[in-house]
């Protein structure tokens, strides 16, 4: 090895016999080959360092949709956690960039001064954002989607605006706007091209998916270019070619990516669209590799993942000498994806382009089904999948492996007696990617049966599959169905209750109820196998029992969430915030005064109008809470529990001019019966005078709304927090004591039925509305006088909680508290 006098003195000695593989990018393909060569051996003959500019581990890019929607956590989109690498030694550079490579000296240099040897050197440094050209892009508030931090800041700006555009209507354009619009924001998105995701869908699709995206409310601006981004130092609106202004108190540019090939271009390899590498993932230097949408493979850049898994196994057979003749031939791109919650899988063409194409198209747009295949020469060569996805088994492997298609081409799109599910699975070759989203191939999910898991789940825990957008599940399902002939196992635990004890709610309930078991610990003892308490199962069963035993059960303060045991919230500080009881929202300039005095005494953090209506007093520590309450001397205003919270309430008749009746008199009234009720997940009502809804109720767990003549509207299952959904109409009633006696009968049904943790905005479309009604209205089955009997028994067990005050429960409740930190991913 020929070096330099400078550089040698910089290099560390070689520490072993082991090739130095250098890796530039910790992303998704980056570590896929370094995983691909581990599994085939390859750190007896690696000493493997990765360089990430981003300061993290590795995750799953594709995920930060889901981070943004609110649908998944940062912590659950993380691939491989740093303990992964070094269990691995491998050496992880997190948050340091590559400047350029010394291609003659075999070093790589970084942006803090650091020369890093190699042997062997992988690019995979992703792709950057595409800008199209105008005004503005350097104001304040424009952002692009691309990494977790850009999630961050896009979800940072959702929380504190209310409007936003999105530039681009491609996959990640409109995975943008869904994920904004589900915190509630005015979403304009612009899109130059005639149709939404016009690279993977033909003009039809792209107008049925349009009408689906619209339904979410989104404003789609299809066949315009933006102008300018106006705004003197922050966005304030975008600027459309006829002069049209689009307000925005942020913008998104989501218009396309470029490789990312700037290391590649300072150092010198050839570069065309992307970094060119031949069929072995060679760069133009012998040395170099790359992999991922850095590169350029016989002309053609990717955008999606699926290459890159077949791109890290080919690099992985060639640089452990696995199959030292491993070539990569291309990938034929079928996209399976989930779009604002819409399922597409577009393969080949889009439509056809050849006069003597064979098309067969179905089209339903009210219900955002559209379906397509493109068959030349009795093959198929496109296919388009919207909202109907059943076909794709069978559709993938015809478009992969070129196979002869059935006579009927109908056949393609509908099950007419030719491929079922079952044969079409069986077809399917072991190296078909199945779940895109973590690169697992049907092989794979073969292997997992083979290896013992029988159920969906277990195969899912195995193997990740699914474990993505989920547009997969289906097939892995079947899949794993037919690897074990038939013998599926239904994984029982997705019905148990709580995790640690095998059974589901009811069954559970009869099994307490007819042993007496009034404790935790006790149902653990008696119920769970070995009676093995399980800490995650606590929490679940202390709301079941006190359920279930109104008149009071052997409390054991450990199976009480931080907040249950002292009665308020717990802040990110470690503090805690109080909200004295008002309610319907009504207060008196006495309550008032006692409250601004306390806030005084105690030195509060900050004093702030909740959502619901109510003051909260933050900061407050916890050593401090018994003497705040007793110097409030008001009840507990329950905005910390999984229980009945407060009623939010328009001032309705009493001096609404379009009052209809006295929603606030209901509303207090409703508050005062189901106060503190312990429920699967917390409740929150509302109650308005008319159908203008000042007060939100459509958007509550329970919303009433007066409708004139003394009658009554009650919803039930309404949600406008990370999910935004207006409630089923139960039930029209005729007088406020209707609206009593049904609020507490669906509360008391949701307390049996809904699982832990399950709101009821997944709770009612579980069951679906008509259920619920005809239990609940219709009595259906003879359930409704006893829900009433068993919501009476807990109301008259009432008791404010925020007594414990003066007498605590244990030594311990209000010692002073751990300042908590904020979870932080790991860097
Ligand atoms: C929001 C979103 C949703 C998506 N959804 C889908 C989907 O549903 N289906 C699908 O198939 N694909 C999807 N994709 C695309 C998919 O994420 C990419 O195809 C994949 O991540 C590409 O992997 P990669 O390793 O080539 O690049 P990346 O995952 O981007 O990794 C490249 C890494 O290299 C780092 N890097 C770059 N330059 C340097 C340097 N000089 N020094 C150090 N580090 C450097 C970057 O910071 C980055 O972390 C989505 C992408 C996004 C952003
Ligand atoms: S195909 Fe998707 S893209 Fe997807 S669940 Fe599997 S995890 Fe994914
Ligand atoms: S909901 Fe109707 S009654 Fe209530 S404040 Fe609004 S307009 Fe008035």
């Amino acid at each position: 090895m020929e070096e330099t006098g400078t550089v040698e003195a910089a290099i560390p000695r070689q520490r072993d016999h082991r090739r130095r593989l250098v890796v530039v990018g910790n992303g998704m393909a980056g570590i896929r080959a370094v995983e691909e060569l581990l599994e085939r051996g390859g750190a007896e003959q690696f000493d493997i360092t990765v360089f990430g500019d981003e300061p993290y581990g590795n995750y799953n890019r594709i995920l930060l949709s889901h981070v943004l929607s609110g649908e998944e956590t940062e912590e659950g989109i993380f691939l491989n956690s740093l303990s992964w690498y070094e269990e691995n030694s491998i050496d992880l550079r997190a948050g340091v960039r590559v400047d350029r490579v010394d291609r003659f000296a075999k070093v790589v240099h970084d942006a803090d001064g650091g020369q890093t040897p190699y042997d062997t050197l992988l690019l995979a440094t992703g792709s950057t954002p595409f800008f199209p050209s105008m005004d503005g892009l350097h104001l304040d508030g424009v952002f692009t989607f691309r990494t977790l931090d850009d999630a961050r800041s896009l979800l940072a700006s959702a929380r504190t605006h209310r409007r936003a555009v999105v530039i681009g209507g491609g996959l990640l354009g409109l995975e943008a706007a869904h994920g904004l619009a589900t915190h509630g924001l005015q979403v304009d998105l612009v899109h130059s091209p005639q149709h939404l995701m016009n690279q993977q869908l033909g003009p039809e699709a792209g107008r049925v998916l349009r009408r689906k995206i619209e339904e979410l409310g989104i404003r789609v601006h299809t066949g315009v270019r933006t102008r300018a981004l106006l705004g003197t130092d922050r966005v304030s609106g975008v600027e459309l070619p006829d002069g049209t202004v689009l307000e925005a108190d942020f913008v998104v540019i989501a218009a396309g990516i470029r490789p990312n090939v700037d290391v590649a271009l300072r150092s010198g390899l050839a570069v065309e669209r992307g970094v060119v590498v031949d069929d072995r993932l060679r760069t133009s230097h012998p040395d170099v590799y790359a992999v991922g949408e850095c590169v350029q493979h016989r002309g053609q850049t990717y955008g999606l993942v699926a290459p890159l898994w077949d791109q890290a196994g080919v690099l992985a057979d060639h640089l452990t000498g696995t199959r030292p003749d491993a070539q990569y031939h291309g990938t034929r791109t079928s996209t399976k994806l989930k779009v604002a919650g819409v399922d597409v899988v577009a393969m080949g063409l889009p439509g056809p382009e050849r006069d003597d194409d064979e098309f067969v198209v179905f089209s339903e747009p009210h219900r955002g089904v559209y379906l397509n295949v493109v068959v030349r020469d009795g093959r198929l060569v496109g296919a388009t999948l919207l909202g109907d996805v059943r076909k794709t088994a069978f559709l993938t492997q015809a478009f992969d492996q070129a196979l002869p298609l059935p006579e009927e081409r109908m056949s393609l799109l509908f099950d007419l007696g030719a491929p079922d599910e079952a044969t079409s699975v069986a077809e399917l070759s072991d190296d078909v990617q199945v779940c895109n989203c973590n690169g697992v191939t049907k092989g794979k999910i073969v292997d997992a049966v083979a290896g013992g898991c029988t159920s969906l789940t277990a195969v899912m825990g195995k193997t990740k599959a699914a474990k993505g957008c989920g547009s997969c599940k289906s097939l892995v399902e079947q899949i794993t169905e037919w690897a074990a002939g038939g013998e599926l196992t239904v994984d029982e635990s997705v019905n148990w209750y709580v995790p640690g004890v095998p059974l589901a709610k009811p069954e559970l309930m009869a099994a307490i109820r007819e042993r007496g078991l009034k404790s935790v610990s006790a149902v653990f003892r008696e119920l769970a196998p070995g009676g093995v308490e399980d800490a995650k199962s606590k929490m679940g069963l202390t709301s079941l029992l006190r359920m279930m035993w109104p008149e009071g059960i052997e409390e054991e303060r450990d199976g009480r969430y931080i907040n249950d045991r002292v009665h308020a919230n717990i802040q990110r500080d470690g503090t805690f915030s109080v909200v004295p009881q008002m309610k319907g929202g009504v207060t008196t300039p006495e309550q008032l005064r006692k409250i601004a005095d306390v806030a005084d005494k105690y030195d509060v953090g900050m004093v702030k109008v909740t959502g619901g209506q109510r003051i909260d007093l933050l900061g407050v520590a916890k050593e401090d809470l018994p003497k705040v309450w007793k110097d409030l001397g008001m009840p507990s205003g329950y905005a910390y529990g999984k229980s009945f919270r407060t009623v939010k309430t328009c001032v309705g008749s009493d001096f609404c001019r379009f009052g209809l009746d006295d929603s606030t008199q209901l509303g207090i009234d409703l508050e005062t019966r189901y106060q503190g009720i312990e429920t699967p997940a917390k409740l929150k009502l509302g109650v308005v005078g008319c159908p203008r809804n000042c007060a939100e109720a459509y958007v509550k767990d329970i919303g009433v709304v007066a409708v004139g003549a003394g009658k009554w509207e009650v919803y039930v299952g309404g949600a406008a927090g990370a999910t935004v959904r207006k409630g089923d109409l139960l039930a029209t009633v005729g007088s406020a004591q209707e609206v009593l006696t049904l609020t507490g009968r669906f509360i008391q049904f949701y307390r049996e039925w809904g699982n832990w943790l399950e709101r009821t905005y997944e709770f009612v479309p579980r069951l679906g509305i008509e259920r619920v009604r005809n239990v609940l209205v219709d009595d259906s089955d003879g359930l409704a006088a006893g829900l009433d009997e068993r919501v009476q028994a807990t109301v008259d067990n009432y008791r404010d909680p925020w007594l414990e005050g003066a007498e605590p429960v244990t030594t311990g409740q209000f010692r002073p508290a751990l300042p908590l930190g904020m979870p932080v991913v790991r860097s």
